[in-house]
């Protein structure tokens, strides 16, 4: 019976680290590692002011460590910042960078209630998954936070503000209104925490960053039958590159064979017993 799905360190995609230890994972696409959770960034190396766009925002606390990383790959603004979803590990720093940099922040209609103040997510389930991540998620921040002033809805043609070529994917499960990036010419997905490669409810995975293919953090996923049917549509997109809110960049054969595993083994694997 599979349990757990690990990868062979060789499917990390991640060629080049910079000494800012941002991944450089494509030529117009890097991310960065903030303790518990990865943002993304999208656009060429010195990329013009607003000509970049950066994908969630991180736990609170880092925003400069995000800025920093940012001047030092484009030193310009970006044209917008958007949101795989609103859960506190992706909005920390949503609001301190948003003011700097002047941009409009990008979230799915469904999920605007937990960026506008308006509802809280539900609280975590602390026994599930086992690990102290999940045990310590009583403590996480709930929401809402306000950024309604900023807060833009991505457009229902499926086009992502800043990305050309990118479309947008409705991803629900974990959060309803989950998102997550794909971009058809070189199959590369932005996945959020649709599904993770490590185990997110674990500290000692997270700490050791094992790549593992595995379902979205368990403590704070309200919806599994949702949350399947979505790692089902990802799969399906057959994609060569991922990244997602939790653990190392994939690629290739490996990484593929395993998402379909995770989508066909969901429920005993995925969902907490
Ligand atoms: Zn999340
Ligand atoms: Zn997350």
């Amino acid at each position: 019976m599979v349990h757990q799905i690990y990868l062979d360190a060789a499917e990390i995609a991640a060629p080049k680290v910079s000494s800012d230890r941002t991944h450089v994972i494509a030529p117009d696409l890097a991310y960065k590692r903030l303790a518990i959770v990865n943002v993304v960034f999208y656009g060429l190396p010195l990329a013009r002011d607003r000509e970049w766009v950066l994908i969630d925002a991180g736990i609170r606390g880092t925003g400069g460590l995000i800025r920093r990383a940012a001047e030092k790959r484009f030193g310009s603004r970006p044209a917008a910042i958007i949101l795989t979803h609103g859960h506190f590990d992706h909005v920390g720093a949503l609001g301190d960078l948003a003011e700097r940099w002047d941009v409009p922040i990008y979230a799915h209609e469904l999920e605007t209630p937990y960026l506008n103040g308006h509802r809280s997510y539900p609280p975590p389930n602390p026994r599930v998954g086992g690990g102290l991540m999940a045990r310590l998620s009583p403590l996480y921040p709930r929401g809402p936070i306000d950024i309604h002033s900023r807060l833009k809805l991505l457009p229902p043609n499926g086009n992502v503000p800043g990305m050309p070529g990118w479309v947008w994917i409705h991803t629900p499960g974990h959060s309803p209104g989950h998102v997550s990036l794909w971009r058809e010419s070189d199959r590369t997905l932005i996945a959020g925490d649709a599904f993770i490669t490590t185990n997110q409810e674990s500290a000692y995975a997270v700490a050791l960053q094992r790549p593992e293919m595995h379902g979205p953090p368990m403590y704070y996923t309200p919806d599994w039958p949702r949350a399947g049917r979505s790692v089902q549509r990802l799969a399906d997109l057959e994609p060569e590159l991922v990244i997602t809110g939790h653990g190392a960049a994939m690629r290739g054969d490996e990484m593929r064979e395993a998402l379909h595993t995770l989508a066909r083994t969901f429920d005993m694997i995925a969902v907490p017993r």
